[in-house]
């Protein structure tokens, strides 16, 4: 017998016959929730990338980059993370957001994909299939000026 098959064993046996297993699965869930918070690492990262974007030192696609490294590992965390923020008052304002909205004003140059202007710029979701994975989605978004985005929906129900 292995030896995690062991401990199982006893584990098992050391629960109390009284016990319901609804009860036995709630215990196995916090006590999961409580040791591997992955949650946790995102916010630790995006308090890096803001002491980062915060110091200025870095241009938008370095900054980009960055974030790219930094989460690789961490892509179903981060976009559980994302999708339970509030999306006007939180995800707008995140940093990811920032990050992922200042690389793209600077990949298209600054200029609103439909007229060419470059006054009041929007990054533009055209569509919600990828939140929480924007910045591995670059194609779901675009640069719209505030008059040509007037002409599109200004994104999903808030929460
Ligand atoms: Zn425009």
């Amino acid at each position: 017998m292995a030896q995690w098959e062991n401990t199982l064993e006893q584990a098992v046996k050391a629960i109390p016959d009284n016990i319901t297993a609804n009860e036995i699965i709630q215990r196995v869930m916090k006590a999961i929730k409580l040791r591997d918070k992955p949650v946790d690492k995102i916010e630790r990262i995006f308090q890096g990338l803001q002491a980062e974007y915060e110091s200025k030192k870095h241009d938008p696609s370095d900054m980009f980059h960055l974030l790219h490294i930094l989460v690789t590992n961490h892509l179903n965390a981060l976009e559980t993370h994302i999708k339970d923020l509030k999306y006007k008052d939180e995800f707008l304002q995140s940093i990811y957001w920032k990050i992922v909205r200042d690389y793209i004003l600077w990949k298209y140059r600054y200029k609103c994909i439909l007229c060419g202007g470059g006054k009041k710029l929007n990054v533009h979701h055209k569509n919600y299939n990828h939140h929480g994975l924007e910045h591995l989605y670059l194609d779901d978004l675009t640069v719209l000026c505030e008059d040509c985005h007037k002409q599109y929906s200004l994104g999903p129900k808030e929460k």
